[in-house]
């Protein structure tokens, strides 16, 4: 399984980085610790699995006009999208005890757009662009140990079984401080680029999503978009989640930091989010078709334990690797992206540069 470059990581950047150097005709391996790819990008159905036609638990939005790169890339794909649902009224709740707020909701500038299907279908786009052998799941990267001529990975494979691996170069395509946490690096890092690895807030890893799914869209009978702010809480906002193919849904953004939720438990919290959306939207919302969390504080291929205390956005660096490692390492994640560091975007920029760097060298 030796290869040119390995790709650590099967997120939504190594799956780029793979498309880029598949097409240089460039030999590579892509490395995923979990057993599906898609990293942050997760979509299911009711039932909780993964799905072509589901609902978003990660990231659902893009904005194609700001963001060129991840635009360019849908388009590329031939992926159809729509606007985030802005019609109707916007809910307000400020304070426990005063009725919420209602107000008509404004034209969203710039427009949040979603892809049909979940973003989901952007991770299937790409690796159905793949060579099925070149990309493996269930796949841990444990260590890199650097040699005279390249890299050897230490690969535990979700079975047991550990594996070495030689590249000549190596795309870290997740999280600076996930890597920094998860991978033992012989010889170690510079001091310079462990503490900034380690300062690099991962974008959106402490936090939780609520889903719940209904028969019919009735916030918008009631002539409500769905969109919802609330001090109050447990959910800090609340948008219209309902499938470009009619399927109804809310989901919201819990406000509760990620240590209480776990003191609370799942069924507590999924309690106290459809308290919320009763008090909003009414009796019809108490009995979802289902209910789920998704809490990406506790998915450590997500959030290191530095994650849980500092929700802070990536500052950005000019230089992520140095000493003995430049030249063999490259971070190719959405936080180490000159822009748009932690979206979407910031994952197909960084990548692209990544794979650019090898495609170079
Ligand atoms: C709830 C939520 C909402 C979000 N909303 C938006 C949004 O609306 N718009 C937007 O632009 N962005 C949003 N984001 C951010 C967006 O999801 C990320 O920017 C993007 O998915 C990052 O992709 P990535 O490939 O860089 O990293 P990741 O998706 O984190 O991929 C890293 C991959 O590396 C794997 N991995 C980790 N350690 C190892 C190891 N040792 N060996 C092998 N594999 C390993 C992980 O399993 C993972 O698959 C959101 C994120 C979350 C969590």
């Amino acid at each position: 399984m030796d290869t040119k470059v390995a790709i650590i990581g099967g997120g939504l950047a190594g799956l780029n980085a793979a498309r880029l150097l598949d097409q240089a005709g460039i030999d590579y391996q892509l490395f995923e610790a979990r057993d599906r790819l898609g990293g942050r990008i997760l979509t299911v159905n009711q039932a909780g699995s993964t799905d072509e036609d589901g609902f978003d638990l990660g990231p659902s939005w893009f904005w194609p006009r700001m963001q060129p790169a991840i635009g360019s890339l849908i388009e590329e794909l031939g992926l159809p999208s729509f606007a985030q649902r802005a019609e109707g009224d916007v809910i307000f709740e400020r304070m426990s005890r005063e009725p919420a707020l209602r107000y008509p909701g404004g034209r969203q500038e710039p427009v949040s757009r979603r892809l049909e299907g979940g973003t989901g279908a952007l991770v299937r786009a790409i690796e159905g662009l793949l060579p099925g052998d070149r990309v493996h799941r269930g796949a841990r990267v444990a260590g890199l140990c650097l040699l005279d001529n390249g890299v050897e990975l230490t690969i535990q494979f979700q079975d047991g079984a550990g594996h070495k691996v030689k590249a000549s170069h190596v795309i870290a395509a997740l999280p600076p401080r996930v890597l920094a946490s998860s991978v033992r690096f012989t010889p170690d890092l510079e001091e310079n680029d462990r503490r900034l690895w380690d300062s690099t807030p991962t974008w959106m890893a402490p936090h939780a999503k609520f889903l719940a799914v209904y028969q019919q869209p009735f916030w918008l009978e009631a002539g409500l978009s769905g969109t919802v702010q609330s001090m109050v809480g447990p959910m800090a906002e609340i948008h219209d989640a309902t499938t470009a193919s009619g399927k109804a849904a809310l989901f919201g953004f819990i406000g509760i930091g990620a240590r209480q939720r776990a003191q609370m438990g799942e069924s507590r919290l999924k309690q106290d989010c459809l308290l919320q959306l009763v008090r909003i939207f009414g009796e019809r919302t108490a009995m979802p078709q289902t209910a789920l969390i998704k809490d990406w504080a506790a998915d450590p291929l997500t959030a290191a334990p530095a994650d849980l205390d500092n929700s802070g956005h990536p500052a950005g660096a000019s230089a992520w690797v140095s000493g003995p490692w430049l030249g063999r390492l490259t971070l190719g994640g959405s936080e180490s992206s000159p822009k748009e560091a932690g979206y979407l975007a910031g994952a197909v920029e960084a990548s692209g540069l990544a794979a650019h760097a090898v495609l170079e060298a």
